[in-house]
């Protein structure tokens, strides 16, 4: 059993409402986010899987991994998609004072090289106080709608599929990873994803 559902519920949506849980909206669109690149050896293959359906995604990058992989950095900003902060160096918000974890997000941006955007908390662990703070610094703090649990290596790669697919509306927030650890699970779903939406006139768009 995981914790945290698949789907996030309507409550915890309630009980952090200064979060962007998914985009209200009745049109077919949906947000693909991928999260804790860039990764040479996925986040390549994820923008040409992209682009053989016109689909549009946002990528939290995490500062240290910019660093390593500029090139592709610039490759998900020239292919059109969005970027958003996932902190410099990956770290767990609930183990970190919130001083410290300011700063973190303050060097990734400034590793980013743009003005505060798109924020996303790795591990989804935030203190309200670090959301508060954020929030005043001009982020939109992106949370979810669907998580495809791709990190979950025991987890088969047709569970991961029908997580997304099974769970996802108009305006929904999903979560994947573009990293060697939820390769298995992402490679296999990503494109049956693009390709079932599609089929039923779904746009995939970028966040901010
Ligand atoms: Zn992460």
């Amino acid at each position: 059993m995981n914790l945290v559902p698949v789907k996030t519920g309507l409550l915890t949506k309630k009980l952090f409402p200064n979060y962007v849980w998914d985009v209200q909206t009745s049109a077919k669109e949906l947000f693909l986010t991928f999260d804790d690149g860039p990764t040479p050896e996925i986040t390549n293959w994820t923008l040409e899987t992209l682009s053989k359906y016109n689909a549009k995604a946002t990528f939290f990058c995490i500062g240290n991994n910019i660093q390593k992989h500029p090139d592709i950095f610039n490759k998900i900003l020239a292919e059109g998609h969005s970027i958003g902060n996932h902190t410099q160096n990956h770290i767990k918000g609930w183990k970190t004072k919130t001083k410290a974890y300011i700063d973190e997000v303050i060097e990734a941006q400034n590793v980013i090289a743009s003005e505060p955007n798109l924020f996303r908390p790795p591990y989804g662990q935030l203190k309200p106080e670090q959301g508060k703070e954020l929030i005043k610094l001009g982020y939109q703090v992106i949370m979810w709608d669907v998580l495809s649990f791709d990190w979950q290596k025991e987890l088969s790669e047709e569970t991961c599929l029908n997580n997304v697919i099974s769970k996802s509306n108009p305006g929904s927030i999903i979560v994947f990873h573009d990293s060697i650890k939820a390769s298995k699970n992402m490679m296999y779903a990503l494109p049956k994803v693009l390709e079932h939406f599609s089929e039923k006139g779904f746009e995939f768009k970028t966040l901010g």
